[in-house]
């Protein structure tokens, strides 16, 4: 295998450290403590467990962590009337809805709801166009995360030719538009792309984001290009024992990195760094709302 490893894990611990260094920053010369608010509504046992590991990583960088725990069938008016209350608390300082909410709520109703400067997720449409627009912006994380490892493996990433492998307004977009504010010539690709294998031969750096286990097979990558896999996809694992299951990428682990010059892997990649990336944007969120100035490197 000749791929560099770009450990997320390691990553991520890092920049968690970061953070904690800040929060103990913003206590100890401002007597502020940042907090961050996750509304979860229903009983999805991947929610559960991602609003868990959310709470548990705010309180131990030294936030303050406030969990709401709604009932599946929860009316819209009650979910907007907590998210105006949270709007209003100058002890939240960010707010983050867990997504898929259940069928009868309207997600675009709800997160456009959230006052922008706490929407730490950056899926409101104040800041979709302040991205877009190359405007101060909460950063959605996933992306965030990816682009904090890239500009750290490559320093610059001007001038280089970046194809994304999906199109979602949570990963593929922002994504894409992180990579042409650092002036690389993106491409989004996505399920109606024609010849895909081609247009992904073509980038030296590849973000996939499709959902598809292992959909991206090592010939199709450039030699010496860097892979960065979102993909987080369950698959059988019946060599690990019956009814064993095992997590694998977008990327054919083995094969990406027998060719490209860094890959991050699954688990251990991307997934730590969005996490991290959310307890960065709400410290990026409480010194903008306090008028302190905001750290270095903790946003794109
Ligand atoms: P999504 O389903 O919203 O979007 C998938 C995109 O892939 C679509 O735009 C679609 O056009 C494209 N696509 C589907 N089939 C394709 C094909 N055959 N060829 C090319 N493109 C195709 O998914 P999402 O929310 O963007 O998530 C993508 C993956 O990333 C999922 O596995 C998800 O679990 C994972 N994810 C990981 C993190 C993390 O923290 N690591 C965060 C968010 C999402």
């Amino acid at each position: 295998m000749g791929a560099r490893i770009i450990d997320g894990k390691a990553f991520a611990a890092e920049l968690r450290g970061q953070v904690a260094d800040h929060v103990a920053r913003l206590g100890a010369e401002h007597g502020i403590i940042p907090g961050l608010a996750v509304v979860l509504v229903g009983e999805d046992p991947a929610s559960q467990v991602y609003v868990r590991s959310k709470g548990r990583m705010t309180v131990e960088v030294g936030m303050n962590s406030y969990e709401h725990r709604l009932e599946p069938d929860t009316s819209e008016a009650d979910l907007l009337a907590l998210i105006a209350r949270l709007n209003a608390d100058p002890k939240v300082h960010g707010i983050l809805v867990q997504l898929p909410l259940p069928g009868h709520l309207d997600e675009d109703l709800v997160i456009n709801a959230i006052d922008p400067a706490k929407d730490v997720d950056g899926f409101h449409v104040s800041n979709v166009g302040l991205l877009g627009t190359g405007q101060k912006s909460m950063v959605p994380c996933t992306p965030l995360g990816c682009l904090m490892m890239l500009r750290a493996h490559h320093g610059s990433l001007s001038g280089m030719e970046a194809v994304v492998i999906g199109r979602s307004n949570i990963v593929g977009k922002p994504m894409a538009q992180l990579l042409l504010g650092d002036s690389c010539t993106v491409t989004i690709a996505h399920s109606r792309t024609r010849d895909l294998p081609d247009v992904v031969r073509r980038a030296d750096i590849v973000v996939a984001a499709v959902g598809r286990p292992e959909m991206v097979p090592g010939d199709w990558i450039k030699p010496g290009a860097t892979v960065i896999d979102v993909g987080i996809n369950r698959i059988d694992a019946p060599e690990n024992g019956a009814g064993k299951t095992r997590l694998v990428g977008d990327c054919h682990y083995d094969s990406c990195a027998e060719i490209a010059g860094a890959i991050t892997p699954v688990p251990g990649g991307v997934g730590p760094m969005t996490i991290a990336c959310l307890l960065a944007n709400t410290v990026t969120a409480c010194c903008r709302a306090n008028n302190v100035p905001e750290p270095e490197g903790l946003t794109a």
